[in-house]
């Protein structure tokens, strides 16, 4: 009885197994069903995101189509608003970057169809969205995720911050949806690490392939890090060198961040000069080739960044005013770089108040919460509007666009809807935007004055008759 009941069970164990067997086969299945319908989903609203901004958004860069070329043997590169590489080694795959969430899943498919191995490092360039975007479709439960040491800390201050952040970006570029997407494919990623990074970086070998994991902090934050092959003398650097090559770095953000520390960022720099990369593979726009340029574009980097932080320190001693150094500090020829990410008067006010804080010895009233902005009233009362618009536009013929808008706010303070001085604002702004366009200067302060001439230009055309 015993025996045949033990057959019974036997039998029902074995039927039992079967049905396992076959459910668990199914539910595999259908978990890479639901992989395939996810990584379609995202692909899909992703591109409806993209398609709604408009084609002069700063720099351009959603217009940069995703596809998949080749930088060196079992090196590939899937190109868009920002660049995701993979590394195909014999025993797994590395995956720097993971690209901005609207494009990751499309550079994921073309990427896979170059090796679908096992991705067993995610490394992360920083925690900008635009970089970690695509861990959600990327990460296996044994991948290993690897950050800078400082990555929880820059994440956790972008997440807490960022309704505020949110509308100060949509101020620049008000195409943006009002609120941040709380969308689980696409909303700025939590990214939970397995592996962090410090200054004594992170080196290991995959397949016979070596991986250096550089900490090179400073430009785009205190999180930045770099990948380095050294068989292949290849450099990824993520943002560090920002998005384009060599350019003036960004020490201040007008979209609102903490300040980069430039002495921090020029041994990031010296760092990478060490290493004699034949191959610098930005995570925005294309790699750049040769030794030399590589190593000239690092050199002027470094150096300017230098001059701008040690002119603005020793002016600081000499006692000098932040205005008179945002004034006069300007690069010398020999160390003459693009200011469209990076502005150098900017940079002057960003250092100078990193080291002394925002109060500046200069006017006891900015120890209290009253701005000049709030006797404006009076003044215009004072002064009379006819008088003060009279010296608006002679500062304005003067080529001294920014004293009309001072005069300009005293009088719309006390009158918001005086015509002659919006229309007065608009030509100012255009100005001001004409001289940005003809100089090299930078893409933030075009967007932010074309946003401020399109409010203007709304105020006028509300007004009656
Ligand atoms: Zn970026």
């Amino acid at each position: 009885m015993k025996f045949k009941q033990a057959g019974v069970n036997r039998a029902n164990l074995m039927l039992v197994s079967v049905i396992l067997v076959l459910g668990l086969w199914l539910l595999v299945d259908r978990e890479q069903l639901k992989k395939a319908a996810t990584l379609k989903a995202a692909e899909v609203i992703g591109n409806i995101a993209v398609s709604s901004m408009p084609d002069d958004v700063a720099g351009g860069f959603h217009n940069i189509p995703i596809e998949v070329r080749s930088l060196a043997p079992g090196v590939y590169q899937a190109s868009g608003i920002s660049n995701t590489h993979l590394i195909v080694t014999t025993e797994g795959n590395v995956l720097f970057d993971a690209g901005i969430s609207i494009q990751a899943a499309q550079q994921l498919s073309l990427l896979k169809e170059k090796s679908d191995a096992l991705v067993k490092y995610i490394i992360l360039s920083h925690s900008h969205a635009d970089h970690i975007g695509g861990v959600r479709f990327w990460r296996e439960d044994t991948t290993d995720i690897v950050v800078h040491r400082e990555f929880a800390e820059e994440q956790r201050y972008l997440l807490e911050l960022e309704p505020y952040f949110w509308n100060r970006s949509r101020t620049l570029f008000p195409w943006m949806p009002e609120k941040p997407t709380t969308n689980t494919l696409l909303a700025y990623a939590r990214i939970h690490s397995t592996i962090e990074v410090d200054e004594r970086d992170y080196r290991f070998t995959l397949g016979g392939r070596e991986f250096v994991v550089l900490s090179t902090p400073g430009a785009e934050g205190a999180d930045n890090m770099s990948l380095w092959l050294p068989a292949e003398k290849i450099l990824f650097t993520g943002d560090t060198l920002g998005p384009l090559f060599p350019q003036f770095p960004n020490i201040f953000t007008m979209r609102g961040e903490k300040v980069r520390k430039p002495r921090e960022y020029i041994d990031s720099l010296n760092k990478l000069l060490a290493l004699n990369a034949v191959l610098l593979v930005p995570s925005h726009h294309n790699a750049i080739k040769g030794a030399e340029t590589i190593r000239a574009g690092l050199v002027r980097i470094r150096d300017a960044t230098r001059y701008v932080h040690d002119q603005t320190v020793k002016g600081m001693n000499e006692g000098k005013s932040l205005n008179e150094l945002m004034t006069e500090i300007r690069l010398p020829a020999r160390l003459q770089l693009t200011q469209e990410h990076g502005k150098v008067s900017w940079a002057v006010r960003s250092i100078w108040e990193y080291y002394a804080t925002w109060f500046h010895f200069e006017s006891t009233t900015d120890l209290y919460p009253r701005p000049v902005s709030e006797v404006y009233v009076e003044l215009a009362e004072m002064a009379g509007s006819d008088a003060l618009l009279f010296k608006a536009r002679t500062f304005l013929d003067q080529l001294e666009p920014v004293k009309t808008l001072h005069l300009l706010e005293i009088v719309l303070a006390a009158e918001p809807v005086n015509h002659a001085a919006l229309g007065l604002r608009l030509r100012t702004l255009k100005m001001l935007l004409y001289q940005a366009l003809a100089g090299d200067d930078n893409n933030y302060e075009k967007d932010y004055l074309r946003r401020r001439i399109a409010v203007t230009e709304d105020a006028l055309q509300d007004l009656p008759g």
